[in-house]
Formats: structure tokens, C-alpha cells, sequence
């Protein structure tokens, strides 16, 4: 996966994952966000900074739970997920069709961001922008840096 990212001039930092069973109830598997905590500490982060996207509801509410800008794809697993009810509970994340759209959303909040101060968004509003496409994977941290690479 980190090759296959690199070939398209991409840069992944680190590939974190729970190396617990599900019955030893810790706190790095999702949904619960202590691999979010992990990364946030090793690199300095702002959660309440960083996006998050996932195409699992456990991956949107590890993100929404650690602060993350949370976004569902609706590529891999994330058109049915979005279906579940704990999708349907749950609220302040967005929806994406795809990575790319995803991607290009982040992008524009990142340039509007540094164009203007931040401004409040309503939590608790959960907005389905009009996406279209296909991928499927984890989570993923992305960083301003990673975003405007080369
Ligand atoms: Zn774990």
C-alpha cells in the first residue's frame, strides 16, 4: 500500500493498526480512537485539524470520537455501511462517493482555510455533498503536507 501510494507521488507517514483481539477490549481497536490518540502524539497533531476517512462506521466514529473532520467514502464498504444504523445515529461526518472526491474536498477546505480564519461549522449537521467514484481502504491521516505534495 505505501508503495503503491509512493508511485503516484503520494507520501504515507505511518500505518498503524490494532494488534488486539476484539475480547481483550482495548483501546486502539476501532471504533474506539486510540490509534488516533497514538498518531496525534507521535506527530504533533491537532486532531481537531486533521481529516479522517474511512469507508467503515467504526473508522468514521473512532474520527468523530477523537475530534477528526470525519469523511465516509461510499467506495469499498462504505455504501452499505452507510445504510446501518449506527450510521443513521451518528452525525457531523461527511460523505464522499470516492478517495478523490474526498481528496478534493480537503483540499478546498485546506485553501479556504488558509485564504480566511477558520470559520464554526454546526456540529451535528451531517452534509452529503454531490460526490462521485471508487476506492476502499482504512483510515487515513491525511496531512496538509501530504495534500500539497509535489
Ligand atoms: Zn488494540
Amino acid at each position: 500500500m505505501v508503495q503503491a501510494v509512493q508511485e503516484y507521488k503520494g507520501k504515507i507517514e505511518a500505518v498503524l493498526y490494532c494488534p488486539h483481539r476484539p475480547e481483550e477490549n482495548c483501546g486502539c481497536r476501532k471504533p474506539k480512537p486510540g490509534l488516533l490518540y497514538e498518531v496525534a502524539k507521535v506527530y504533533g497533531l491537532d486532531l481537531s485539524q486533521c481529516h479522517l476517512v474511512g469507508d467503515a462506521i467504526s473508522d468514521i466514529t473512532a474520527g468523530l470520537e477523537a475530534g477528526c473532520r470525519s469523511i465516509l467514502v461510499l467506495s469499498g464498504r462504505g455504501a452499505q455501511q452507510l445504510l446501518s444504523w449506527e450510521a443513521r445515529r451518528l452525525s457531523g461526518y461527511m460523505v464522499a462517493q470516492d478517495l478523490q472526491r474526498a481528496a478534493r474536498h480537503i483540499i478546498r477546505e485546506e485553501m479556504a482555510r488558509e485564504a480566511a480564519p477558520p470559520a464554526s461549522e454546526p456540529i451535528g449537521t451531517q452534509r452529503k455533498p454531490d460526490y462521485g467514484g471508487a476506492w476502499g481502504a482504512g483510515i487515513s491521516s491525511l496531512r496538509k503536507e501530504s495534500v500539497h505534495g509535489p
